[in-house]
């Protein structure tokens, strides 16, 4: 069996009363965040039981909130804070989520509807929710979830994780390796082929787009900023998603799908293109997800390798050199064998299985 984790995003039903509450801790929390952020700072810390030392009483005293909801504060800007390498401007604190956990939110699967830890006590709230959701959290005993407020559309809403359990895919088919790349967003041993040129210039065009309006600097600019991230994240997921769907759709139960270690892509390409596969990196680590989640659904096995090399070894003779690639071509040095990169890399991560 195989442990898979999985977020059902709830809708949430709540009356006038109930969205003041829950905006009030919302707010609450994220002013706890930055207040928490700022201990944080000022100490030094990004370790969690120092800042419980150092900031529990106080924020417990100021805001009110449930002794969890702090731990959770504290759980979340120690988090924040480690993943910003560069302690440059600190980033504030916004109130449209909050994180949960199972003193501060339960789950009622008799008459769909979840617990919350609010300003005002606990809060029942129904779930608004389709089957797909309801299929996921059927016989679930979830433990952690993220409250959300939409601004936009006024909106509450729930993620809930659910972690499931499913039966490992028997590898007794082909194997199908899947090669990640910049210029080729994904290229499989078995021929197919998704370029990345339409990304590359959508991404180049959100970047110019970007750096004009970071260069304005106002209030509008700023807000237009935030949803051109948006979009471009938008455009980046249902890519992925159209991508992975077409890989999962050419494989058939019982198949294997090879695919790359994410950790080991950084070797491969040139430092030159750091910039821009920083900017790709999550979308990488986003295609595997997508291809994994869709694989595992249809009975398809999913397996990452660390293959060193797997630009530079021929798949024929196995020789490694760096001069076996060129650009878009590959030419091995000893045997003469020729082929696009792309696909002799995911050939040699097939191999690598
Ligand atoms: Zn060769």
């Amino acid at each position: 069996m195989k442990l898979v984790t999985k977020t059902a995003r709830c809708k949430l039903q709540v009356d006038t009363e109930q969205a003041e509450t829950l905006r009030e801790t919302l707010r609450r929390f994220a002013d706890a965040c930055n207040d928490i952020l700022c201990i944080a700072q000022e100490n030094r810390t990004t370790n969690k039981v120092k800042l419980q030392h150092l900031c529990y009483r106080t924020i417990k005293e100021k805001y009110n909130l449930q002794a969890n909801l702090i731990i959770r504060a504290i759980a979340r800007v120690a988090e924040a804070a480690r993943k910003k390498r560069k302690p440059s401007k600190p980033k504030k604190f916004k109130p449209p989520s909050m994180s949960l956990d199972q003193r501060t939110f339960s789950f009622n699967e008799k008459c769909w509807e979840v617990s919350i830890s609010t300003v005002a006590g606990r809060l029942k709230l129904p779930l608004a929710i389709g089957n797909f959701q309801r299929e996921l959290l059927i016989g679930q005993k979830p433990t952690s979830a993220t409250l959300c407020y939409n601004r936009r559309t006024k909106a509450f809403s729930i993620n809930i994780v659910v972690n499931r359990e499913v039966p490992l895919p028997p590898q007794n088919g082909n194997v199908i390796g899947v090669d990640r790349g910049i210029y080729n967003l994904a290229t499989t041993s078995n021929g197919l082929k998704f370029s990345g040129r339409q990304a590359m210039h959508v991404r180049k065009r959100y970047a110019r787009l970007r750096q004009a309006l970071q260069a304005k600097g106002t209030k509008g600019a700023k807000r237009l900023l935030q949803r051109l991230s948006g979009k471009e994240r938008r455009f980046m997921a249902d890519l992925n998603h159209r991508i992975a769907k077409a890989i999962v759709n050419s494989c058939t139960p019982g198949d294997v799908i090879v695919i790359e270690d994410l950790r080991y892509i950084w070797e491969r390409i040139r430092v030159a293109k750091e910039q821009c596969l920083l900017r790709h990196s999550w979308a990488f680590g986003q295609l595997g997800r997508f291809i994994e989640y869709k694989a595992t659904e249809r009975g398809i096995a999913v397996v990452y390798v660390d293959p060193h090399h797997t630009s530079q070894r021929c798949p024929k003779c196995r020789f490694v050199s760096k001069g076996n690639r060129n650009g878009h071509i590959f030419r091995c040095a000893s045997c003469g064998f020729r082929g696009h990169a792309d696909l002799v890399a995911a050939t040699n991560i097939r191999q690598a299985y």
